[in-house]
């Protein structure tokens, strides 16, 4: 399906067309229109879908639709198991959202590096916060951030932050988040614990008759 049919910004568009997609991925087609219309989702999703673009794009035109809150709210958190991937979410937000009237202020925050600077950055918040999950709870720990508004949660290759032992740090995390947000839920394979953690975070099961995406709306 073209892109143009998905019901994108013509900003949104834009960079789609720069990037040279010829049309839109299963996975992108299922899920831009579900996320678009605020439903939850949960997708069986390979790396190399366009799951990134399938998530990052609808989010990109929300987040613009309404003006920015203040203080150290995060609108937008994904979470990722890896640094790595984190980078690459980071770049592929900036890259979507660079014809946006509005500048949406993006962070990519992960271990292993010091604290001080994603601090320094985060003062005022941000749009979109990518995380892994460790790093995000230290962030926390230091009241550089709040996860009291957030609008939509992503956990990204939800299997993989399982394999890696982030369990009890996402029960952390989601503990601290608003119960009325929307949830995207994106994973190559669906184990038992990340099972029986997607069908924790459904919280009304209206499903897509689609293979791959489920979708729920918000009470
Ligand atoms: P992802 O599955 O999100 O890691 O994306 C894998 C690769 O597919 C990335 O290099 C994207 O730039 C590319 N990609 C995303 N959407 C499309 C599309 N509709 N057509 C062709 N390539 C795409």
């Amino acid at each position: 399906m073209s892109f143009s049919d998905l019901g994108l910004s013509p900003p949104l568009l834009r960079a789609v067309a720069e990037r040279g997609y010829a049309e839109a991925t299963p996975i992108q087609t299922a899920a831009i229109p579900a996320i678009l219309r605020g439903g939850d989702v949960w997708a069986s999703a390979q790396t190399g879908s366009g799951k990134t673009a399938a998530f990052v794009l609808p989010l990109l035109q929300q987040l613009s639709a309404e003006p920015r809150g203040r203080g150290r709210f995060v609108r937008v958190l994904i979470l990722v198991p890896t640094r790595e991937l984190a980078a690459q979410i980071g770049e592929s937000v900036r890259r979507y959202g660079r014809y946006l009237p509005v500048a949406l202020k993006t962070l990519v925050v992960y271990g292993g590096v010091s604290i001080n600077p994603q601090m320094i950055a985060l003062g005022g918040g941000a749009d979109v916060l990518v995380a892994t999950p460790g790093r995000l709870l230290d962030l926390i720990a230091h009241n550089a951030l709040s996860l009291d508004v957030v609008e939509a949660l992503v956990l990204d290759e939800a299997y993989q932050l399982f394999a890696l032992g982030f369990a009890d740090e996402l029960g952390r995390i989601l503990a601290l988040l608003p119960p009325r947000r929307q949830t995207l839920f994106f994973s190559a394979t669906f184990p038992p614990a990340v099972w029986r953690l997607a069908e924790s975070l459904d919280r009304k099961s209206t499903r897509l008759n689609s293979s791959h995406v489920s979708e729920s709306r918000m009470p």
